[in-house]
């Protein structure tokens, strides 16, 4: 099985310090309530780490970072169950990593249950129903790929609605400028994070570090950065710079490391600024 979990990861130049978190609908408390301790400059910082499931290279280490991050862990694999469990006892949050129809590629690359734009409203919701039955302790979901679905408004519509049954927020990992997820979550009132930056949609450690720099950049003028990374072929690299890099951050600049969910809600006041291309 591990062979079949091969990622395009490198979807999204997320070079630009973009965009922040985005509103979830209803009427925007400023976001986080984290005690804002004593420092003047409290930022924080939410890593998303994707692909977990598979038993991918990194996963162990990952797990291991010295702070709370947020757990996106692929249904219907051979180390899910196994994945989301170990996480939840971590104290880390644990999502639902769903697979999605990108734009190019095989859909042999999205691994089983994966909702695509030709399968009929019902199907799509009995895919996206076992999903989450099948990741325990998931309090959100993001997209595993997805460039084609998640600018696909019928079939966010149906995937959003499921997710707000079941008291799940969405991350939208922005592989496409197309995406009506803001849109949808909005209409639907289902809280919405939203992706900034890629660590590692190039696997090398110079390329991981120096997207480092681009959170750190990003949080001099924001208080909020999401920051997605993969266990995978980059996995061990991401998590030896990320445990490298989080001490400076912590004590430098003040950088409080939270788990998504406390980013929620967000500002609808927020600006939605797309990355540049
Ligand atoms: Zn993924």
């Amino acid at each position: 099985m591990k062979g079949n979990g091969k990622k395009m990861y490198g979807l999204l130049l997320a070079g630009a310090a973009v965009l922040l978190l985005y509103a979830g609908g209803g009427d925007g408390q400023v976001a986080a309530s984290a005690p804002s301790e004593s420092s003047a400059s409290n930022r924080q910082i939410a890593i998303v780490i994707d692909d977990f499931g598979n038993d991918m290279d990194g996963t162990e280490e990952m797990l291991k970072l010295p702070v709370k991050f947020t757990v996106a862990v692929m249904p219907f694999m051979p180390t899910t169950k196994r994945d989301a469990e170990e996480a939840h006892r971590l104290g880390h949050d644990v999502i639902v990593h769903m697979p999605m129809e990108p734009n190019r590629g095989l859909k042999s690359w999205l691994g089983p249950g994966a909702i695509t734009t030709d399968l009929s409203d019902a199907e799509i919701r009995s895919r996206v129903e076992a999903a989450i039955d099948a990741v325990p302790y998931a309090v959100g979901m993001n997209n595993h790929m997805g460039s084609r679905v998640t600018a696909d408004e019928r079939v966010m519509r149906i995937v959003i609605g499921v997710c707000k049954e079941r008291g799940l927020f969405f991350l939208d990992s922005r592989t496409t400028f197309k995406t009506v997820v803001p849109k949808v979550t909005k209409e639907l009132g289902v809280p919405l994070v939203s992706n900034d930056v890629f660590l590692d949609d190039i696997y090398t450690e110079a390329h991981i570090s120096k997207q480092i720099g681009v959170v750190r950049k990003h949080l001099e003028s924001h208080e909020y950065c999401v920051v997605i990374g993969h266990v995978g072929p980059p996995g061990k690299k991401t998590a030896a710079v990320l445990r490298q890099s989080i001490p400076a951050m912590q004590s430098g600049a003040q950088v409080q490391f939270v788990k998504a969910a406390a980013m929620l809600p967000s500002s609808p006041g927020d600006p939605f600024v797309l990355p540049n291309p």
